[in-house]
């Protein structure tokens, strides 16, 4: 069931079963889980009151999209299948905190990489910079600006760096993704309160009869501003990355990897590598290699191109 919305109201909608069954063979994406995702055009027929059909779903300007948690029995040929986060998305915001969870430099490479071979642009934003004393986190920011990457500091309970966060809001739409628990409906809820998500710890007694987000919600702030919350996940694995095509989404592995012997190069132990010789030189911070190869190891060889 899918959930529209257009200027006015909302509708409750199914797919069209034909479509359904047309979409599903289509061969660039042959085993999606999610036929129309958070984020997508779509043309529906309103049946009754608030309810309806989708007939058609958009071609995306982009998705995001992750490898679909395993289900016994939903893979084909055992192999997984790709679960569309959200589409036709302006930027990511990938969120992570200093404490509780951890900040864990290695799942945030795993999400920048998906939002790198999605060609969608990311900004991080590290959460709960209260529960840090002096620059503990500093070395992170300087590491990540350093290659790029906008890096924003908040903390959602003193209001700090929030300014920052949302002036790059309006006009986008804008995913919000990361590891549960890092904050994300929290700061959501501190830029617009009038959205009153629902905070993770409340304790069991209090959530009767609370909604829980399962799945992706896009919240129209106003006409041209969109916000998708993400239900939380603990990790994600990049889905459809070849182990050649890795070192692209590292960005500051770039201007290296001309610099290999082999064209096929995969950086781990081949001679004459570039992107290892540049490690050793300091020019990658070797935080970076390392989770280089933790993801390169993780990728599995079970694609279907
Ligand atoms: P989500 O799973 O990413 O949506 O995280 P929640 O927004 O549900 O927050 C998880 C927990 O972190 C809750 O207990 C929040 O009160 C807490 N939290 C959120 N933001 C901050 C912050 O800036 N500082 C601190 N200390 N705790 C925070
Ligand atoms: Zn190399």
């Amino acid at each position: 069931m899918y959930v529209l919305t257009d200027q006015n109201n909302t509708y409750r909608c199914s797919l069209r079963g034909k479509f359904k069954n047309e979409f599903a063979l289509k061969k660039d994406k042959l085993y999606l889980t999610n036929i129309a995702a958070v984020g997508d055009m779509v043309e529906f027929e309103v049946t009754n009151g608030n309810g309806g059909v989708i007939h058609s779903v958009e071609d995306r300007k982009n998705y995001i999209s992750r490898k679909a948690p395993k289900v016994k029995g939903a893979s084909y040929r055992g192999e997984r299948l790709e679960q569309i986060i959200a589409a036709n998305v302006d930027q990511i915001i990938l969120i992570s905190s200093v404490h509780e969870p951890e900040f864990n430099n290695k799942t945030l490479d795993r999400f920048l990489i998906t939002s790198e071979s999605a060609h969608i642009k990311s900004v991080i934003v590290i959460n709960k910079s209260d529960l840090i004393t002096n620059d503990e986190i500093k070395n992170w920011t300087d590491l990540y600006e350093d290659i790029g990457y906008p890096v924003i500091v908040t903390s959602a309970f003193t209001g700090y760096g929030i300014g920052e966060l949302e002036k790059i809001l309006p006009n986008n739409i804008t995913l919000f993704w990361g590891q549960s628990g890092v904050g994300k409906s929290t700061l959501l809820n501190v830029i617009f309160p009038q959205l009153n998500l629902k905070i993770g710890d409340i304790s069991e007694s209090t959530r009767k009869g609370v909604h829980t987000t399962v799945t992706s919600i896009m919240i129209p702030v106003n006409e041209t501003t969109f916000v998708i919350d993400t239900p939380g996940v603990r990790e994600i694995d990049p889905y459809g990355i070849k182990k050649e095509d890795l070192s692209h989404y590292f960005r500051d592995f770039e201007e290296h990897l001309s610099n290999c012997k082999f064209n096929t190069c995969t950086h781990y132990h081949e001679p004459g590598c570039g992107v290892i010789d540049a490690v050793e030189k300091g020019d990658i911070a070797f935080e970076r290699y390392d989770s280089y190869l933790r993801i390169l190891d993780t990728i599995e060889e079970d694609l279907h191109f």
